[in-house]
C-alpha cells in the first residue's frame, strides 16, 4: 500500500508514556480510526491488537516494539510500539532510533510521571520531534492546565495548547487553531465541526500566535497589525518550531471515551516530520528512494509463523528477491510483509522511509542492510550490560536439551538479555535490565519455546574498576621447538571517568610495535575486560600502550593479544581494584502520614534522599539507593504505606561498594 505513497506522506511514530497513561487504548483507537480494525477492542478485556503476547495481556503493559501500519486520509502511518516500562530501556532506545516523531501521552490527572521523564530524555537525546496528548480528560480530577504546567516544570519544555476539552462530562474538543467546536460520534469519528466563539479559545490562540510570531516575520507583522492569522499559516510555523524542538504542541482528549483522537491524528500529519526530513545518513546519502539502499534491522520477533525481522529502510528500496549485503554477508531478500492491526500483507518492495518485516531467520537486531556495491554500516543499537541476574535451572532433561536454542532465540530478539555460565556452580545465569525484564524472559521461555525453568533469587550484577595508575612491562616468550611466540608490551592503566567504559590510547611512536600488532594488543585487553581480578566486567579504565618490542620471526597479532591480556591482568592487580554496584534513582509517592517510616526504611537500605516535595496529599520522595537493597521493595512499601505507596526506579550509575558492606554475587 505505502509502496505508492510519496515519502512526504509517511509518518513513522511512537507513543511514549508512563505505564497506564492509556497507550494501549490510544493505539487501539488510532488503528480503528485509521481504518484497519473494524471493532473497537478494550485493554480491560485483553483483546487489543498490538499486545499479542500472553504475558503482555496478563500484565497490561506493552513489551515488544512491533510496527503496525495504518492510513489516515492520504497519509500512511506506522506506529512503532515503545514499551512503557523502564526495565525495557533498550527497547525504547531502539524504537527511538527508527521512528521519526513521537506522541508524548499523559494522564490528565497524574500529569508528567517518572517514566514520562525518562523516555522524554531519551527522545531528546535522539532529537525526535514530539507533540503531546493529554489523555483521560474525562476523569474526575483531570486538569489540562495542571498537566501543561507539569510539562513545563518537569520537562523544561514550552507547551503550546492546540485543543481544549469542552463539556462536563467531556463531550467535545475546542480546536484553537481553527476556532471550532468539534464533536464525536460513539466510535470517536468527527460528528460535527462548527465555528465557535469562546474566551478560552481566544486566550490559547493568542499564546499560539505570539509564540509563532517569534519564529516568523510575516506572522509577526500580521500579529502586530492586529490582523487575523489563518489556520494554515499558523500550522506551517507550528510545524517548523516542532521540528526544531522549540516547543511542544499539546492536544487534549480521552482515548477511552473516544473524544479527540482524530484531531491528534491530524496533528501527527501536520506537525511531525516525514522520513526525509532528518539529516542525510552520510555525506551525499539522501534519505530518498533513489539513493543506495540503507536499512536497519531493529527488532526480531518470533511468532507462530517463525522469525519476523523488522527493518527500517532509510534510503533506497528494499525489494523481494534482491541480494543485499548484511555486514560482510550476502542475503537474498525473501518474503516482505507489512503488519496491519488484524492481518499481514505481502509487499514486493519497501522504499525509503518505510518499515517492513522480512520473513527471515537470518537477521539479528542491529544488522545493517545495504547494496553490495555501496556497503554502509549504520550504528548498531547498543545493548547495555546487565544490571541484574538470576540463576535458571531447567526442570526436566528435555528442558535442559532445548534450553540453549531457546536462549539463543531470546537473545536474537533482545540482545540486552545476557546468558552467562556461573564459573563456580556451572549454573546458567540470565542477566538483564531489571526484575520485570527477567521475569518476562523466563515466561517467554515457557510460552514461546516450551522450556520450563526454576529461577533462583535475583542478584545484582557487579562491575569493577581501578582506583590508581599502574605501569607494567610484560614479555611473552615461548620457544619450545616449532614456531615460537614473542611479544613485549609496556602499558599503563588508570581510572577513566564514570560511564566512559573502556578507552584505549596508542602512544607507540616510531613503529616500536607495528600497527597490526597494536590491534592485537587492543583485542587482548578487550578479551580480558569481561572478567577482572574480582571476577566482574571491568569498566571505566584507560589503557595506554607506551612501548614494546618484537622478534623478527616469532611475533604475531596473536602473540601480542596474549601478552596484552597478561599485562592487563597484572596492571589490574596493581592498580587497586574496586568493586562497583548499581545504584538506582528511586521516586516514591506515599501519603504524608507515612513519610517518617518511608525515610527511615530508605536509610536502612543505604539510600540517600535527594529531594522531597508535596503534591496534593502525597509526598514525592526522590532518592538514590543500591539496587541490591531494593529487591522486594514493592511488597515492603505496600505494607509501610498501607497500600497507598507507589514507586519507580531507574538505573542511575555504578558506584563503589562502601567498606564493610557484605556482597553476594
Ligand atoms: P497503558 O499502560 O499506557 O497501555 O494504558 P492502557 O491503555 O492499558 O490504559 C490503562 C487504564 O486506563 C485502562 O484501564 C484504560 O481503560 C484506562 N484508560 C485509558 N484511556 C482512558 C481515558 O481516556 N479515560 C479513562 N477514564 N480511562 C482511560
Amino acid at each position: 500500500m505505502t509502496g505508492t505513497i510519496a515519502i512526504s506522506r509517511q509518518r513513522n511514530l511512537g507513543i511514549i508514556a508512563h505505564v497506564d497513561a492509556g497507550k494501549t487504548t490510544l493505539t487501539e483507537r488510532i488503528l480503528f480510526h485509521a481504518g484497519r480494525i473494524h471493532r473497537i477492542g478494550g485493554v480491560d478485556e485483553g483483546t487489543t491488537t498490538t499486545d499479542h503476547r500472553p504475558e503482555e495481556q496478563a500484565k497490561g503493559i506493552t513489551i515488544t516494539a512491533a510496527a503496525v501500519s495504518c492510513a489516515w486520509g492520504d497519509h500512511a502511518l506506522t506506529l512503532i510500539d515503545t514499551p512503557g516500562h523502564v526495565d525495557f530501556t533498550m527497547e525504547v532506545e531502539r524504537s527511538l532510533r527508527v521512528l521519526d516523531g513521537a506522541v508524548v501521552l499523559l494522564d490528565a490527572v497524574a500529569g508528567v510521571e517518572p517514566q514520562t521523564e525518562t523516555v522524554w530524555r531519551q527522545a531528546e537525546r535522539h532529537g525526535v520531534p514530539r507533540i503531546a496528548f493529554v489523555n483521560k480528560l474525562d476523569r474526575a480530577g483531570a486538569d489540562l492546565d495542571r498537566a501543561v504546567r507539569s510539562l513545563r516544570d518537569r520537562l523544561g519544555v514550552r507547551p503550546l495548547v492546540l485543543t481544549l476539552p469542552d463539556g462536563e462530562p467531556l463531550s467535545a474538543i475546542l480546536d484553537v487553531v481553527r476556532r471550532e467546536r468539534v464533536t464525536f460520534d460513539d466510535e470517536g469519528r468527527v460528528a460535527s465541526r462548527v465555528p465557535c466563539d469562546d474566551p478560552r479559545i481566544d486566550a490559547a490562540r493568542e499564546a499560539l500566535v505570539e509564540a509563532c510570531a517569534e519564529l516568523d516575520e510575516a506572522l509577526l507583522e500580521s500579529f502586530v497589525e492586529g490582523g487575523d492569522v489563518s489556520a494554515e499559516a499558523l500550522l506551517a510555523v507550528l510545524r517548523r518550531g516542532t521540528l526544531e524542538g522549540r516547543w511542544l504542541p499539546v492536544l487534549a482528549g480521552s482515548a477511552y471515551r473516544n473524544v479527540g483522537v482524530p484531531l491528534l491524528l491530524d496533528a501527527v500529519v501536520a506537525l511531525l516530520p516525514d522520513p526525509s526530513e532528518a539529516a542525510p545518513l552520510a555525506e551525499g546519502w539522501a534519505r530518498a528512494a533513489d539513493a543506495p539502499l540503507a536499512g536497519l534491522c531493529f527488532k526480531v520477533d518470533f511468532d507462530t509463523f517463525g522469525a519476523l525481522a523488522f527493518v527500517r529502510v532509510y534510503a533506497g528500496v528494499l525489494r523481494r528477491g534482491d541480494v543485499v549485503a548484511v555486514q560482510s554477508r550476502k542475503l537474498r531478500v525473501g518474503r516482505l510483509v507489512r503488519l496491519f492491526a488484524a492481518q499481514r500483507e505481502d509487499v514486493e518492495e519497501a522504499p525509503a522511509g518505510s518499515i517492513v518485516a522480512l520473513v527471515s531467520a537470518d537477521l539479528s537486531t542491529g544488522d545493517t542492510l545495504s547494496e553490495p556495491s555501496h556497503p554502509i554500516s549504520l550504528e548498531p543499537v547498543r545493548a547495555p550490560d546487565a544490571v541484574m541476574r538470576v540463576a535458571i535451572e531447567p526442570r526436566t532433561r528435555s528442558d535442559r536439551d532445548r534450553l540453549p536454542k531457546a536462549l539463543a532465540r531470546l537473545r536474537v530478539a533482545d540482545p540486552s538479555l545476557r546468558v552467562i555460565a556461573d564459573p563456580d556452580t556451572g549454573q546458567t545465569l540470565l542477566g538483564g535490565m531489571g526484575q520485570l525484564h527477567l521475569e518476562i524472559a523466563v515466561s517467554r521461555l515457557s510460552t514461546e519455546h516450551g522450556v520450563t525453568v526454576d529461577v533462583g533469587a535475583p542478584r545484582v550484577a557487579y562491575r569493577e574498576t581501578v582506583s590508581s595508575r599502574a605501569r607494567v612491562d610484560e614479555v611473552l616468550r615461548k620457544q619450545t621447538g616449532g614456531p615460537g611466540l614473542f611479544a613485549h608490551v609496556v602499558m599503563e592503566l588508570e581510572p577513566a571517568s564514570p560511564g566512559e567504559g573502556f578507552v584505549f590510547e596508542d602512544r607507540i611512536r616510531g613503529g616500536a610495535i607495528p600497527r597490526e600488532y597494536v590491534s592485537g594488543v587492543r583485542k587482548g585487553v578487550e578479551a580480558a575486560l569481561g572478567s577482572g581480578v574480582l571476577g566482574h566486567p571491568v569498566v571505566d579504565v584507560r589503557v595506554r600502550l607506551l612501548d614494546g618490542s618484537t622478534h623478527p620471526n616469532d611475533s604475531s597479532e596473536h602473540a601480542f593479544a596474549l601478552c596484552a591480556e597478561q599485562a592487563f591482568r597484572a596492571a589490574l592487580r596493581q592498580a587497586g581494584p574496586v568493586l562497583l554496584e548499581p545504584l538506582v534513582r528511586l521516586e516514591v509517592h506515599a501519603p504524608e502520614a507515612h513519610v517518617g517510616d518511608l525515610i527511615g526504611d530508605l536509610s536502612a537500605r543505604r539510600g540517600r534522599i535527594l529531594g522531597m516535595e508535596t503534591e496534593r496529599d502525597l509526598v514525592r520522595v526522590e532518592a538514590e539507593a543500591p539496587l541490591a537493597e531494593l529487591f522486594g521493595y514493592a511488597t515492603d512499601l505496600a505494607s509501610l504505606a498501607r497500600g497507598r505507596g507507589t514507586h519507580h526506579l531507574e538505573l542511575a550509575r555504578y558506584a563503589p561498594v562502601p567498606e564493610g558492606v557484605r556482597v553476594r554475587s
